[in-house]
């Protein structure tokens, strides 16, 4: 199968299989895995941390960076578009008593500046503490400009707030800017990585912040039914995915262009170019086009795509430029039959 639905779903490389058979475990519960050691040691220092935190998954991340920033009754500032307000079922509040204070996301996928202040509630009875400005990037495939990362640290730290970022692709993000992740996750008090997206590892994501919050984050991962015994196994391809497949990401993103470029040859199809930044390309379907018919004819074809009015194509390690034009001409085949 051609999948373009996620880049979640990537297969573990072949030497992630072979770590994962020979990696040495214990029991991480009480801090003896030497491969989970290796992992948080190793993603703290890379990334300008004091102190990392293996997670079963991003959305858990999320959630504890939020549970760990924020009190009962606290507040959290994000994007309307935000995974971890829009995506991760109202985690924070569900299980955190944290209130989300949602703003609109503009095109770039940023957020105001001058909105995230005047939502920044005063001190007062009648309202929850605002504790916490969250940014994603990259948001919907875009990059946030790293000089609005800089004014987005300065105005929380001028009020007092914390900074967390969603970095689920945070790798894309630097690649697309031929950057360093650290140049990136400098800004943040706390960062969330997915490692078992465009980056290959089968499961796990990291949560950095200084010890105190990866202290109270480590408590709650173990409430929240996280605390993961011989995760060595899983945080050995973990590690390569941080040291091996961040570089190839170019690859991906150059396929996403190529792949934006080949659609709007396409009458019924339209992209808009300018959004395609890393590696995901979203496509306009024209009115009356039925997705989803399109969807199972191309399933029949071997080609996985979500049926939607605008429809997300995710390019990753395990899609080919030879698989696109593949995919374009079943494409052409179908809309024109
Ligand atoms: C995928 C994703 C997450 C959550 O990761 P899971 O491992 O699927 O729980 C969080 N934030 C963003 C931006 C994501 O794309």
């Amino acid at each position: 199968m051609i999948d373009f639905r996620s880049d979640t779903v990537t297969m573990p490389t072949p030497a992630m299989r072979k770590a994962m058979a020979n990696a040495e475990v214990g029991d991480d519960v009480y801090g003896d895995d030497p491969s989970v050691n290796h992992l948080e040691a190793m993603s703290a220092e890379m990334y300008g941390f004091d102190a990392a935190l293996f997670t079963s998954s991003g959305t858990q991340a999320n959630l504890l960076a939020l549970m760990s920033h924020c009190e009962r009754g606290d507040e959290y500032i994000c994007g309307q578009q935000a995974h971890n307000y829009k995506f991760e079922g109202g985690g924070a509040a569900v299980l955190g008593s944290v209130q989300p204070q949602p703003l609109n996301n503009q095109a770039d996928g940023s957020i105001l500046l001058a909105e995230i202040k005047a939502a920044i509630k005063p001190d007062d009875i009648h309202f929850a503490k605002t504790r916490l400005l969250s940014l994603e990037n990259t948001i919907g495939g875009k990059v946030l400009p790293q000089e609005y990362l800089a004014q987005a640290q300065t105005l929380a730290f001028d009020n007092k707030l914390k900074i967390h970022l969603d970095g689920a692709r945070v790798a894309n993000a630097a690649v697309a800017q031929n950057i360093e992740i650290s140049e990136i996750t400098q800004y943040f008090d706390s960062v969330s990585i997915c490692l078992s997206k465009g980056l290959c590892a089968p499961v796990g994501s990291i949560l950095l912040g200084d010890e105190r919050l990866i202290g109270k984050a480590r408590r709650w991962r173990k409430m929240l039914g996280g605390g993961m015994r011989q995760a060595g196994i899983l945080a050995a391809a973990a590690s390569l995915a941080i040291t091996d497949q961040v570089e190839r990401l170019a690859i991906d993103h150059d396929n996403a262009r190529y792949l934006a470029e080949q659609l709007t040859n396409l009458d019924e199809l339209s992209v808009d170019l300018s959004l395609v930044q890393t590696n995901m390309v979203y496509v306009q379907v024209a009115t009356g086009l039925d997705t989803a018919l399109l969807a199972a004819k191309l399933k029949a074809n071997g080609i996985l795509i979500s049926p939607s009015a605008t429809i997300r194509l995710v390019t990753h390690a395990d899609i080919s430029r030879q698989d696109i034009d593949t995919f374009i001409t079943e494409l052409k085949r179908h809309l024109t039959s």
